[in-house]
């Protein structure tokens, strides 16, 4: 994957939390799985990934704003084969009609708000589809490229998500992983989603060694965004993509800044700490280990609860 970045990125690249998460490094690794969430397997036809049973993803296309270096789709990000062709569209909505237990649809891509067009003529194709109720939009465009959200394109994609959100619920997850994205600019893009739009508003976010394990750095993050109307929803343990490595965190370390967060953040502001690990099956939240219930010996009706902070 080549570097990648753009002029709202090369503006605050000074902050070791942006430039960690952007800048090539020479010491990068060559460890690590090449499609550690196994998605290629589960890609049923080409750009949708159907891995949970009722809950299914479509890569737009492969092309992002800027590119990430710990991306766990490194293998194709600015690939142009990505992108979908007419009849691509089709085998995908097809294939959506056929499979009526999948009711809850993922654009992921690449950012689909890169390419507002297309992935609005998608959306009025997957509205349509009774079987799906829940729809979503995964983008970092807000943080890359804040100014995009000025384009008229993009206007029209807001009115659509509108639109759409009177009927379906509609989620759109801002993937965003440190404070200093959070600039004036980026958190007015924010807002406009969820003014235009009137979608819900969430993030994710990964945890990534050398840019924010630490509990002050996540505690300002997910505070920034609750106060800025997002609500965050999960917050992963870094994939071992291959070349990456480096970025994987250690697991202890995590939890324990879960444990301490939780004390400090209302409990909307809370993410789950969710480990997608390589090669297993799915997204299954950590076991921080803060309470433990047990029988009191001496009154066995009772349930008593220790709070055991570490
Ligand atoms: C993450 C993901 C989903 C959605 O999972 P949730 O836990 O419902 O957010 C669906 N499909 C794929 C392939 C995913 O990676
Ligand atoms: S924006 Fe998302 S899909 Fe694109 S390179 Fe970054 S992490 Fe990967």
């Amino acid at each position: 994957m080549r570097e990648k970045l753009t002029p709202h990125l090369r503006g605050i690249i000074n902050s070791p939390g942006i430039s960690k998460q952007y800048v090539k490094d020479p010491n990068d690794s060559i460890g690590g799985y090449n499609d550690p969430l196994m998605e290629d397997s589960h890609e049923v036809v080409k750009g949708l990934i159907h891995k949970y049973k009722n809950r299914a993803l479509i890569k737009v296309s492969y092309q992002c704003a800027a590119h990430c270096r710990f991306c766990t789709r490194i293998r194709q990000i600015g690939d142009p084969s990505g992108n979908l062709a007419d009849d691509e569209i089709k085998n995908i909505i097809s294939y959506l009609k056929r499979h009526s237990e999948i009711e809850d649809v993922i654009l992921s891509g690449g950012d689909p708000f890169l390419t507002p067009n297309i992935t609005g003529e998608m959306l009025s194709k997957l509205s349509e589809i009774e079987s799906i109720k829940v729809l979503r939009i995964g983008t970092r465009l807000p943080l890359q490229s804040p100014k995009s959200f000025k384009s008229l394109a993009i206007d029209n994609l807001l009115n659509k998500i509108k639109e759409i959100s009177s009927v379906k619920p509609f989620y759109v997850l801002i993937h965003v992983n440190h404070p200093d994205e959070l600039t004036n600019e980026s958190i007015a893009a924010i807002k406009k989603i969820k003014q235009k739009s009137s979608a819900t508003l969430l993030s994710q976010t990964v945890f990534l060694n050398g840019v924010n394990i630490d509990f002050n750095t996540l505690n300002s993050l997910f505070k920034t965004l609750y106060f800025a109307g997002v609500t965050p929803y999960y917050i992963y343990h870094c994939d071992s993509v291959k070349g990456i490595e480096q970025y994987v965190g250690d697991i202890e370390l995590e939890k324990e800044i879960m444990r301490k967060l939780r004390d400090t953040l209302s409990g909307i502001a809370y993410p789950t700490y969710i480990a997608d690990l390589e090669n297993e099956y799915g997204k299954y939240p950590f076991d921080l280990g803060i309470i433990k219930t047990t029988h009191n010996k001496a009154h066995k009706s009772k349930l008593h609860t220790e709070i055991n902070i570490t």
